[in-house]
């Protein structure tokens, strides 16, 4: 049968517009249907906007530690609508540069809600299309819990639009979200209270790296409180809210900010006309290939849940695009030793194995550990320090995982994964010359064993 299209992408966010454009690009015929914003999560309410905000809360320490190295400054002001509308000045470029990009390949965009009515044909604004192969792509959307009152919550999505900054928050969350916007909130001048439901914050990370957060976070005057669950909010008269504790607790706010993860986003998409199976957390299924159980249909990046960051969803856009369109260029995406960054104040970066998952996985392991004051707060009152973590196999001597909480972490972090992806040795590391004086020199300097 002929096709009106060889592939037709589901959403223009980070996996989307890539899968499209690449399959352009080998000479497919390609549509991608977007129903809200190009460029998706990350250029709109993800990685950027975040970052621009990161950077924007940062200033408030920079201007402090400027004194010691002779600065005087007047009393620093903040101005939140300034940042917001220079934010969305910078979002909407961005926007134009996603369309470009997607119209100078080739690719015929539509801007609407898709709604796939059969295993080879969607519907965008009322019109149905043919194609061989349909791609969802169509990430995620914040979750909620159900509580009473959770409408007066807002999540990542609104907290980027707030028309003011509220001067007392609630962060409900241990992931990166909550991470990251309780430095975010604090950095700029809120009362913020970090609420974790469990033991301690960001599960799944190295052990030495939540505990050295959770101590910096406290040291900077952030409110981190564990085994704290909202069980209800309540507006009061005044427009503020009042969030009752499972323990009885009452904590008063004018923003209560949820960051209890996402999840697939199906909505009106039509699933139920085609084949495709869910997985057990409700994201859609597919094997190693990207297809899902209606062999026309495939799904990457978000909706898929398995690792949730942009650029996972590029290389599965980028592998689905060479799969059907270039095969002999195809490569299967490597999901080990992904690097990934928590941009909260200090930020994280890691990359490989925890201690703990590496014990987990029956290595041996020898650590490396080293916690200091970084040179450039030398000179000013802040007590800040910096951890670097090496995770190494006693046996072979392979490092399996490096960790950092401290200044540019993520920047110095990318780095050092090209190192453990090539199956760098704790050798390789004291080998390598130190770039001096920098923190990173730390990496490489690391010679004696912590004693467990
Ligand atoms: P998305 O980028 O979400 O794109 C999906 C697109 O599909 C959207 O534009 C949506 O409107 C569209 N769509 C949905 N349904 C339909 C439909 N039926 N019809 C038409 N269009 C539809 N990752 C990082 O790597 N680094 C970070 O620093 C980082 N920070 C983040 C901060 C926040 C606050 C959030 C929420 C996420 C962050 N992420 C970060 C994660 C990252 O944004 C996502 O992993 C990434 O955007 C996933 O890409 P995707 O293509 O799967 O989906
Ligand atoms: P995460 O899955 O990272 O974290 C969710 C947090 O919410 C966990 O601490 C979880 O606790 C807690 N939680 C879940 N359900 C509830 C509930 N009902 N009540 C109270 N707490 C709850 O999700 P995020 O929303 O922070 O972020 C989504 C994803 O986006 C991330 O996993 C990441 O992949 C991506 N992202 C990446 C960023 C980056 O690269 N810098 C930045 C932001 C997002 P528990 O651990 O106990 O389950």
């Amino acid at each position: 049968m002929a096709y009106e299209f060889d592939l037709f992408v589901i959403g223009a966010g980070s996996g989307g517009v890539r899968a499209a454009r690449f399959a352009a690009g080998f000479g497919a015929k390609v549509a991608v249907a977007e129903s809200r914003y190009l460029g998706g999560t990350c250029v709109n309410v993800g990685c950027v906007p975040k970052k621009l905000l990161v950077y924007g809360a940062h200033f408030a320490e920079d201007f402090e530690q400027a004194s010691g190295f002779g600065w005087s400054l007047g009393e620093a002001n903040f101005d939140w609508a300034t940042l917001i509308a220079n934010k969305d000045r910078e979002i909407h470029r961005l926007n134009g540069i996603y369309r470009n990009l997607l119209v100078n390949s080739g690719v015929t965009l539509m801007e609407g809600h898709a709604k796939i009515t059969g295993p080879h044909e969607v519907e965008v604004n009322g019109q149905r299309h043919t194609a061989k192969h349909i791609l969802i792509a169509t990430g995620g959307w914040p979750q909620i819990p159900e509580i009473p009152g959770h409408e007066h919550a807002i999540s990542s999505n609104e907290a980027f639009f707030l028309k003011e900054l509220p001067k007392r928050v609630l962060v409900v969350g241990g992931g990166y979200i909550a991470v990251e916007f309780a430095g975010i909130f604090h950095g700029l001048g809120a009362k913020t209270s970090l609420l974790y439901r469990g033991e301690m914050f960001l599960r799944g990370f190295d052990g030495a790296v939540r505990k050295h957060l959770h101590e910096e976070l406290t040291k900077r005057g952030m409110d981190v409180q564990f085994n704290a669950d909202i069980a209800r909010i309540d507006k009061q008269p005044d427009g503020s809210l009042k969030a009752t504790l499972k323990d009885g607790r009452e904590l008063m706010a004018d923003c209560v900010f949820y960051a209890t993860g996402r999840r697939p986003m199906l909505d009106n998409l039509g699933l139920e006309n085609t084949g495709v199976k869910l997985d057990k957390r409700g994201f859609v299924e597919v094997d190693e290939l990207y297809q899902s159980a209606e062999p026309s249909i495939l799904a990457i990046g978000d909706v898929i849940g398995r690792v949730q960051l942009t650029p996972v969803a590029l290389a599965e856009g980028m592998a689905v695009a060479r799969r059907l369109f270039k095969p002999e260029q195809y490569r299967a995406v490597d999901y080990k030793m992904i690097p990934t960054a928590v941009f909260s104040l200090p930020n994280i970066g890691t990359v490989g194995l925890s201690e703990e998952q590496a014990i987990e996985d029956g290595h041996k392991v020898q650590i490396f550990e080293s916690s200091f004051r970084p040179m450039k707060l030398t000179l000013t009152e802040c007590q800040e320090r910096t951890l670097m973590k090496l995770v190494v196999d006693a046996d072979t001597d392979k490092v399996l995982g490096c960790h950092m909480v401290g200044p540019e972490a993520g920047e110095i972090v990318q780095g050092l994964a090209i190192a453990l992806k090539a199956g760098a040795t704790k050798q390789h590391f004291d080998e390598t010359i130190g770039v001096h004086p920098t923190a990173a020199e730390e990496f490489v300097t690391m010679r004696t064993p912590v004693n467990r």
